[in-house]
């Protein structure tokens, strides 16, 4: 792989950019390979990348039935935090956070990290009480958060009407270090690290079938034919109860849909992420100008990838009360995207009953955040067949023994 580097676009700028090598190859399926991550997601493709960079493995395939990152990957509203209250989801957003950090670097793509900062804004003195709360575990746990009052709040965020007729902005929890990246960027970096190390990712390829035999896991079948494995690893949030079912167990997820939008672009009016969890909404605005605009989950479950009218007005009504200026704007696209919900709102990350299967799933409306702690945690689980103590606390037997990592609090609204 030729390193991006400024020398390297100024060199193409001078001969028209006819030296750009493909940012990854698209082979045939071999007959097998060593370990197989189903979805080639941020979560999957950041699986592999550890697989090879952390455990040398590299006898790997991403299969894909779309094209990479255009799942929920694609499509999410790109906010980066780790300010969870829960010691196990602190641990694993916050390692997830830190390697947001020098992603750029490590890949040799940027991915336009942008630490800006994040608020989650207390709108009720019960939010209060929860972020202040939040911040104080967020202390003992290492995560740099804090608790800020509503004149702080105004002072980050000069567009906020602080004394709104329903919900008066309280104050905020502040992660300094929060922000955002480039989505799809992300994806490609990844997949263009991966392909690299020689791995193989074939997109337009759907698993439609898993056999087993003893117990454990023996080969997939796919649209392009049948493949052999003796690891298997699915990550495929919203569809992951569909993959589970073909290999003959069921997962605790409800798949629903989530959906975002964005505004016309503007002049730059707000430079951190804000997000209103009691009116339900939050908002950044896009290096493009657009404001972009998160709303919560459909009420029933489905597998859609559509937005619809009624969310865009109950998102927007919401949040025109905390920023008024937004309704002097015209709303552009709006999308949606099928996220994997669990009971206590925390994902899985864990063996499963058929040997050499491996399942991450239920990051539901908070898994951008989290790609690269997630794949740091699954590819260790993946080569060692045990977890790490990032991912120990993730396993499906919490389910069965009421071990519940209980973020309901914090995955009120999506992001
Ligand atoms: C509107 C919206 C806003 C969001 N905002 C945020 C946010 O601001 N911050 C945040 O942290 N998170 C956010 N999220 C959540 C985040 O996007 C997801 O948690 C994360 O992207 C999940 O990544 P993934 O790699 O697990 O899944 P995906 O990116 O969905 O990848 C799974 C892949 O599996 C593939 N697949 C499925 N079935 C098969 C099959 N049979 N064979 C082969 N491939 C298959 C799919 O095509 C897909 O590409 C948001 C989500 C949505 C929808």
């Amino acid at each position: 792989m030729r390193r991006y580097s400024a020398f390297a676009i100024a060199r193409e700028g001078l001969r028209y950019h006819t030296g750009w090598e493909r940012a990854w190859a698209s082979p045939e399926p071999k007959k097998r390979y060593d370990a197989i991550v189903v979805g080639a997601g941020g979560h999957g493709l950041a699986t592999a990348y550890y697989l090879g960079k952390n455990h040398g493995i590299k006898n790997v395939a991403v299969i894909e039935k779309g094209w990479l990152g255009g799942g929920n990957t694609g499509r999410n509203t790109t906010i980066i935090r780790s300010n969870y209250l829960q010691d196990p989801s602190a641990a694993i957003y916050e390692k997830a956070r830190s390697l947001y950090e020098t992603m750029s670097q490590d890949l040799n793509m940027n991915v336009m990290f942008s630490p800006r900062g994040v608020i989650m804004l207390a709108q009720t003195h019960h939010e209060v009480r929860g972020y202040q709360r939040t911040a104080h575990a967020n202390a003992l746990q290492g995560v740099a958060t804090e608790w800020i009052g509503p004149q702080r709040v105004k002072e980050l965020v000069p567009i906020i009407r602080l004394d709104g007729p329903r919900y008066p902005v309280l104050g905020g929890l502040w992660q300094p270090r929060g922000g955002t990246a480039r989505h799809d960027a992300v994806a490609w970096a990844y997949a263009r690290a991966c392909s690299a190390m020689g791995m193989d990712i074939i997109q337009n390829c759907a698993v439609t079938g898993i056999e087993t035999e003893d117990g454990a896991v023996k080969a997939v079948n796919t649209t392009k034919g049948r493949i052999e494995t003796a690891k298997l690893a699915l990550v495929v949030a919203g569809h992951s109860s569909e993959l589970a079912g073909m290999a003959g167990f069921r997962l605790p997820i409800e798949s629903v849909a989530l959906q975002a939008l964005v505004s016309e672009p503007i002049k730059p009016a707000m430079d951190v992420v804000v997000m209103a969890n009691t009116v339900h909404g939050y908002m950044s605005q896009s290096d493009k100008g657009e404001m972009v605009i998160g709303g919560g989950t459909d009420g029933f479950n489905n597998y859609t990838q559509r937005g619809s009218f009624h969310h865009v007005e109950e998102t927007v009504r919401a949040l025109v009360e905390t920023f008024p200026m937004l309704s002097r704007l015209k709303m552009m696209r709006q999308w949606g995207g099928i996220v994997d919900m669990t009971g206590d709102r925390s994902p899985i990350l864990s063996k499963t009953p058929v040997g050499g299967i491996y399942v991450n799933a239920g990051w539901g409306t908070g898994g951008f955040k989290s790609i690269p702690g997630s794949g740091w945690a699954m590819a260790e689980l993946v080569a060692k067949d045990a977890p790490g103590p990032l991912a120990a606390a993730f396993g499906l037997d919490r389910f069965r023994e009421g071990r519940f990592i209980d973020e309901s609090v914090a995955a009120g609204v999506a992001h």
